[in-house]
């Protein structure tokens, strides 16, 4: 048995089903670049689904990491701890909101909005709670907790895993038509993301989050704006809503604030909204360590200094159109924003699995999602280099080789 044999089998003997992943185990990894146990190189093109947008272990982030851990690293939130403060500040001058409250994954995050805005709605707007309504996209994506597969729809998120959380509507993702008509009294609040990463790397049609916006401030509902994903320069801006100066009501982070080597996430507000917690409303007990805190500080750092949202706003743009000039047969249709890009394959051409194993066999690791869509989002560190020695290799997968020179 191969070396790579025996991992996979171990994990498919004591691990739990939920996954299928492709057939490579990785041992280290650099910039945007991982290596397997057998010694092969790939570039990585999945960036653990952009929450390693600044690239595999950057050395200013493992240096704050190490730091930390060598100094403190959990206090719980019964005390203060010196790294907060900063981290708090920074978050918000940043990204221009009055406070932030740190969980640490996303889904925690996502529930922390869902909380935020239910309370809001009671203690605010005055909408009794079993009337409050928040509205939802069909295809959306929010994590994998009770709560928020209640509203998922997709059938193999929730099957079998009922009794679900009421006070959700789902409308189809980019229908104006049907969010307005959707919309009443009950609705507090509207939670959306900018850009469907999982559903397929779907673009709402032009505008529609400023359209998402305007209904919510005409109908007193809070817009909460999932951009754990697409968020911290992913889509070629510090978020996607910033394309359409659009300024939630609520800012959802995740992914890339943990520089690909810690959870972290947090929700931004304004006074308004973040004013509803009081002292046991909510809670975690690692949200907010000194180590998250450390590190989310030095991940935006990087963001920052090396400019990540402007390089994926150009590269992005440029090999999206190189993906395109392939002109291949087994493409319906290349899309997304900066280096979050979905390739949709053909449904006469097969799923589009098949495709990331051959890229994964020449050394590109990219994930199919929804079947159809091989998502490629590599980390924001990327040249155009990399990219460069990697369009051949997808053009000879994607069954368009490029003739020599
Ligand atoms: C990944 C993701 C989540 C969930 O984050 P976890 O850290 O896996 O809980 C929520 N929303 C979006 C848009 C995501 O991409």
């Amino acid at each position: 048995m191969t070396t790579t044999a025996q991992y996979l089998d171990e994990a498919e003997r004591f691990g739990a089903n939920n996954y299928h992943p492709l057939p490579v185990v990785l041992e280290r990894g650099e910039g945007v670049y991982v290596w397997d146990v057998e010694g092969r190189r790939y570039l990585d093109m999945l960036s653990a689904y952009s929450a390693l947008n600044q690239g595999h272990r950057h050395p200013r982030i493992v240096r704050a990491l190490v730091e930390q851990a060598e100094r403190l690293t959990l206090t719980s939130r019964a005390f203060h701890n010196d790294r907060l403060g900063p981290f708090l500040s920074r978050l918000c001058r940043l990204t221009g909101f009055e406070r932030a409250l740190p969980m640490n994954t996303g889904a925690e995050a996502v529930e922390t909005a869902i909380k935020a805005a239910r309370k809001w709605g009671q203690d605010v707007r005055g909408v009794p709670e079993g009337d409050a309504e928040i509205i939802v996209f069909d295809g959306n994506f929010h994590g994998r907790t009770t709560t928020i597969i209640s509203f998922s729809s997709e059938p193999l998120y929730r099957k079998g895993f009922g009794p679900f959380t009421p006070g959700f509507r789902l409308v189809p993702y980019g229908d104006l038509q049907a969010l307005r008509g959707a919309m009443s009294r009950r609705t507090i609040a509207v939670l959306v993301e900018p850009i469907q990463g999982e559903a397929g790397v779907v673009v709402p049609p032009p505008g529609f989050m400023r359209a998402v916006k305007a209904l919510c401030r005409e109908h007193g509902a809070l817009l909460l704006a999932d951009e754990i994903q697409t968020g911290l320069g992913r889509t070629g801006r510090l978020f996607a809503c910033d394309w359409e100066d659009v300024r939630p009501d609520v800012m959802i982070v995740g992914k890339a604030l943990g520089g690909g080597v810690y959870p972290v996430s947090a929700i931004l507000a304004d006074d308004a909204v973040m004013n509803v917690f009081s002292p046991g409303t909510h809670g975690s007990t690692f949200g907010g360590n000194p180590l998250a805190a450390a590190v989310a500080m030095a991940s935006l750092d990087v963001l920052v200094e090396e400019r990540l949202a402007e390089r994926a706003a150009e590269l992005g743009a440029w090999f999206m159109d190189e993906l395109r000039a392939l002109e291949s047969p087994v493409v319906e249709e290349v899309r997304g924003r900066g280096l979050l890009i979905g390739v949709v394959i053909r449904s006469d051409a097969g799923p589009a699995r098949p495709f990331c194993e051959a890229l994964m066999e020449r050394g590109i690791l990219a994930k199919e999602t929804h079947e159809q869509v091989i998502r490629f989002a590599p980390p924001l560190v990327v040249t155009r280099e990399q990219l460069q020695e990697a369009l051949p290799i997808i053009a000879e997968v994607l069954g368009r080789p490029l003739s020599p020179g």
